[in-house]
């Protein structure tokens, strides 16, 4: 009788910390939420939801506002907010030209931000891990009082998401590079660290908060100096066996073409990144984020160059995602990074490239668009990605809260005694 007495409290207990995962999901994806509205989306019971928001007010992740009718017809319903200052992440980014650091909330809001210009010749990854260090230790400064519960950090490389060991990062010249661990050390937090490849990151919050937000099936194209693509399967991230998969910048498209810096010929990112746009527009190509905005003036003026240019890079776009589209059948393609501000030059072109060459029942599914949140998509995909344990089970979290202020209680009463 025991025994089916404690797996019945085992059963009703996984139910619960299910249930909470659920409520916490929903806010920390949609925002503010009615009791009611929380009702619908989780098909718990009125009764049920009381009592989980009650934990959860508790526990410092969720606050409650007075019933609110919000214009809407029925009974006001309490509505019920995640709290931001409740639960915190750092989010870092690096990508081949600049390094971001940036503290966000539950339910998604930057609480703070740092873009800087990766220093020229910072490439190792202790410099690079000082630099984040010390972007990190301005972070603090600026806004005390904050402990992250973990860090994401997004890199423009090939990860083992494992332990984030970066296998290959060929812009930054990394070859298995034990950036987590480096990270670890420098930034002295004991908070876990989840480090991740940066296209597969924006495509998750391109998913989650921008462009593609509620689409099932996403790649997520990212161009920069390096071209990344994020795939999104069902709502799920398709990362492959250990976190490799999507690496389409390094798909072989012209074998008549440049060198590649992963060591391959003809790559995708030799006809389309950013330093072929620059090429092909005459400027310096190695030259960084104000050069591309140069550029970009360029283009917005009317330049025939500049628009030359963004013609030919628009039809390798095209070209190389007609393969795309016929291997994954996509729904949504989204643009991120450089592709995304050159969305509305390059559209024309690439949809003509996918009349012509791909499948026609794919390509009558799938819409390009641009992503909706620019540079940051990463970095803020970093912050989904360290959110993620806390969404998965909330009670966990909670519960070493607790214990952290009940050893915070206990401090006072240990001076009186000394
Ligand atoms: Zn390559």
């Amino acid at each position: 009788m025991t025994i089916a007495r404690d797996e019945i409290g085992q059963r009703s207990e996984t139910v619960r910390r299910a249930n909470l995962s659920a409520i916490v999901r929903e806010l920390h994806g949609q925002g503010p939420l009615t009791r009611s509205e929380l009702v619908a989306r989780t098909g718990l019971t009125r009764s049920a939801i009381r009592g989980l928001i009650g934990e959860l007010a508790v526990g410092g992740l969720v606050t409650e506002s007075p019933a609110a009718s919000l214009g809407m017809p029925g009974r006001p319903s309490p509505l019920v907010c995640p709290d931001p200052e409740g639960a915190v992440v750092l989010a870092l980014d690096i990508e081949v030209d600049s390094l971001a650091a940036a503290v966000v909330g539950l339910g998604g809001e930057v609480l703070d931000h740092i873009r800087v210009d990766r220093p020229r010749g910072h490439s190792s990854v202790e410099q690079i891990a000082d630099d984040l260090g010390q972007l990190v230790g301005v972070l603090r400064a600026r806004r005390s009082g904050w402990s992250e519960i973990a860090i994401g950090v997004a890199v423009v490389g090939v990860v083992r998401r494992a332990d984030g060991l970066v296998s290959m990062a060929p812009n930054l010249g990394w070859t298995d590079v034990p950036l987590g661990a480096r990270l670890e050390r420098v930034l002295g937090s004991e908070a876990p660290i989840h480090v991740a490849n940066e296209a597969d990151l924006g495509a998750l919050a391109e998913v989650r908060r921008g462009a593609a937000r509620g689409a099932e099936h996403v790649l997520f194209v990212s161009g920069e100096v390096g071209v990344g693509g994020g795939l999104i399967v069902e709502g799920q991230p398709f990362t492959g066996v250990a976190g490799y998969g999507g690496e389409i910048g390094h798909m072989p498209i012209n074998p008549a073409g440049l060198s590649c810096r992963c060591g391959s010929v003809g790559c995708w990112e030799t006809e389309v990144g950013a330093v072929s746009l620059l090429r092909r527009a005459g400027r310096p190509p190695h030259s960084g984020r104000a050069e591309i905005d140069g550029f970009l003036r360029d283009a917005e003026a009317g330049s025939p160059t500049a628009l030359r240019a963004l013609a030919e890079t628009g039809r390798w776009l095209g070209i190389g995602l007609a393969g795309l589209v016929n291997v994954l059948d996509p729904r949504l393609v989204v643009f991120g990074g450089l592709f995304g501000r050159i969305h509305p030059f390059v559209a024309e072109t690439v949809d003509a490239e996918l009349d012509r060459r791909a499948l026609a029942a794919p390509r009558r599914l799938v819409r390009v668009v641009a992503g909706s949140l620019g540079a940051e998509a990463p970095l803020r995909g970093a912050a989904e990605l360290a959110f993620e344990p806390l969404l998965a089970d909330p009670a966990m979290w909670m519960r070493r809260r607790d214990v952290e202020s009940s050893r915070d209680a206990v401090l006072p009463l240990r001076r009186v005694v000394a």
